[in-house]
């Protein structure tokens, strides 16, 4: 429950006065009255309100930006790609993008693999192969 901080208004020979805060008019013998919507602070007042206001924004900013850090530093936690033969490559790494290319079999086995090398036909999974090379320019 706020009152109106009422006072006279200046140079006005009507008796009037005025709300300082929400500046509802009114008279000496009828002053505005009921609860004031925006009652009258001194600047000291608002003053330390609004740094208030600015201490609690910056702790809120703060600790949004922490917030942000974690989640960058989580996102560029990389995750691991294990090959049965127990090498393991970072996810997005030449590596792991071998692997997923590959059923899932990193370079070094391939490489200790025979290759089948087919003339009249290329199987889909050596194509896609193929095409991954390519695209990465081996
Ligand atoms: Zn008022
Ligand atoms: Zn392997």
């Amino acid at each position: 429950m706020s009152k109106h901080s009422n006072e006279a208004v200046e140079g006005d020979d009507g008796g009037l006065v005025i709300c300082r805060g929400c500046k509802t008019r009114g008279t000496y013998a009828e002053p505005p009255s009921g609860e004031c919507p925006a009652p009258y602070k001194p600047e000291r007042v608002l003053l330390a309100e609004s740094l208030a206001r600015e201490k609690a924004l910056q702790l809120h900013l703060n600790a949004a930006d922490q917030r942000i850090d974690e989640l960058t530093q989580s996102k560029a936690e990389p995750e691991t790609v294990w090959c049965a033969c127990g090498d393991g490559h970072a996810a997005n790494s030449y590596g792991a993008g071998f692997m997923a290319a590959n059923s899932g079999v990193c370079e070094n086995c391939d490489a200790a693999k025979p290759r089948v090398e087919s003339s009249h036909e290329i199987p889909g999974t050596s194509g896609m192969r193929l095409n991954m090379l390519a695209t990465q320019g081996e």
